[in-house]
């Protein structure tokens, strides 16, 4: 029982706006009712908040930027949500996608502007299905220095964040209005916080084993390099509260994975050239499809693996992000002088390789639908890092507007205080695993934390 009655709690407390979940779309919410001089109050159950956005890249796609406006680049919301359709085949909520395109540009400003936070554009390559450079992230490319950056923000502008706190249950009247929530401590002492609006930021069921293997069979017994803390809080006790759940069979895997060290190895070393060949050394997919459905590709494979195969071009882009620099300091990165070399330190069929490779300075289309013209063919010497496919984060959650408010199931119309953003809410990649476009998952995270900050501030 997660929903409680509003007589069985004894609040010690009581916030005007409390947040659930310490991730980068808890803390965007909570700044954004800070800059307004708004109380908020976020409730995370770790010691140290760090969620799947401390995990991550911390790429946060946005169109219209002061950084891109600087690198010449044009872009627009309405080609932004073009892209995000294209790939999820149109079939993202359309209002959901047009709130978060619009938003985003001014948001990643908003954000870099921020004494703590520095965005800079991403440029050298683009990930599959964006039209234009609109990635914005750490200068190191990793999540846990945009969690940093954002502490650091919600530090200076005293956001009071209540750590090892665990939300276990909601207290709501018949109407679904929230009235507020029940801690729980890890030494199993409970205390129960009173609330006049709840924003639910804390993810999806990435973390929980049941709710996978029964919306994502596909994933049951992959990897999942999310945050375990993640485990559908949200959708649940939206759910219960009289919301939808959207989507649920959709995510974020990722075909890149270095097995047996579990660091991400960017997709861009893909993208600029490289290929993904099996145990036999015979390629399988179209590598330029996208990360997320390459999960899937890869542990068809035998021994559910890969390599991933480049060059000395190719490895000096990887050589830009702290994930690769990581993997190669940790002996991941196999390094040959040429095809025959690279065969036996991989253990795969030298002729296979070397056709696989010789393939890449084809021109044209391939077999698999790649557009081999559009990277120079991979020369000597050689690279390859031993991948698997795994499942980053869900994609699925709770049905809500543009303003990020749960919708009641079946109708347009809101529940009277809740909101979801990130991973709590259904994003915008459709219902499949090949319709997430890089980056669905921060910016689901920062702009409808964003929307419903504003929307709170509204009232
Ligand atoms: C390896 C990896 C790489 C990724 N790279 C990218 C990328 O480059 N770009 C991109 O867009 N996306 C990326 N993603 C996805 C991205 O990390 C997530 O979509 C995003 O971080 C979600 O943010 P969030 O705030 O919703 O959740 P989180 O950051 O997970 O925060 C949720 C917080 O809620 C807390 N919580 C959960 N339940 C409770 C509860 N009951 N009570 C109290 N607290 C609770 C958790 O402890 C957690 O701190 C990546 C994911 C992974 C795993």
């Amino acid at each position: 029982m997660t929903l409680l009655s509003p007589g069985e709690a004894s609040f010690s407390v009581t916030a005007p706006v409390l947040v659930i979940g310490a991730g980068a779309c808890g803390l965007t919410a909570a700044l954004t009712l800070r800059e307004a001089g708004r109380d908020v109050l976020v409730l995370e159950r770790d010691a140290s908040p760090s969620g799947s956005t401390a995990l991550s890249s911390g790429m946060i796609p946005a169109a219209g930027t002061q950084r891109q406006a600087a690198a010449g680049v044009t872009d627009t919301p309405d080609l932004m949500a073009a892209d995000i359709q294209g790939k999820a085949k149109d079939r993202a909520d359309p209002a959901v996608t047009a709130a978060v395109t619009q938003v985003a540009g001014s948001t990643v400003d908003w954000l870099d502007s921020l004494p703590e936070v520095d965005l800079p554009l991403v440029t050298g390559f683009l990930y599959p299905g964006h039209s234009v450079e609109r990635m914005h992230a750490p200068p190191n490319r990793t999540g846990e220095a945009l969690m940093g950056m954002l502490l650091t923000a919600a530090g200076r502008m005293d956001i009071d964040i209540v750590t090892e706190a665990h939300v276990t249950a909601l207290f709501a009247g018949e109407d679904g209005r929230v009235k507020g929530v029940r801690v729980t401590r890890p030494d199993g002492t409970v205390e129960d916080i009173g609330c006049d609006t709840l924003i639910l930021a804390c993810n999806g069921y990435g973390g929980n084993k049941t709710m996978v293997a029964e919306h994502i069979p596909e994933m049951a017994k992959a990897d999942y390099f999310g945050h375990v803390g993640n485990q559908g809080d949200a959708v649940r006790w939206g759910v219960e509260l009289g919301g939808e759940a959207k989507h649920m069979s959709a995510y974020q895997g990722h075909g890149s994975v270095a097995v047996p060290h579990g660091i991400l190895i960017t997709w861009a070393l893909m993208m600029e050239g490289g290929i993904q060949v099996n145990a036999a050394g015979e390629r399988f997919s179209n590598e330029h499809q996208g990360y997320s459905e390459q999960s899937v590709a890869v542990l068809a494979q035998p021994g559910k693996v890969a390599w991933d195969v480049f060059d000395d071009r190719i490895h000096k882009l990887g050589m830009e992000f702290d994930d690769y620099r990581n993997a190669s300091d940790q002996r991941a990165v196999v390094h040959a002088n040429s095809v025959e070399d690279l065969a036996s330190r991989i253990g795969v069929d030298a002729r296979k390789l070397a056709a696989a490779i010789a393939e890449t300075h084809a021109v044209g289309t391939d077999r698999f639908g790649r557009d081999l013209s559009v990277n120079p063919g991979l020369d000597a010497p050689f690279y390859a890092v031993k991948v698997t496919g795994a499942l980053f984060h869900t994609q699925g959650g709770l049905r809500i507007d543009g303003a990020a408010r749960v919708l009641r199931s079946g109708t347009d119309d809101p529940l009277p205080n809740l909101y979801a953003g990130g991973g709590a809410a259904c994003g915008v990649s459709g219902p499949e695993v090949s319709g997430y476009l890089s980056g669905n998952g921060l910016l689901t995270a920062v702009t409808l934390g964003r929307l419903a900050g504003l929307d709170v501030r509204k009232s």
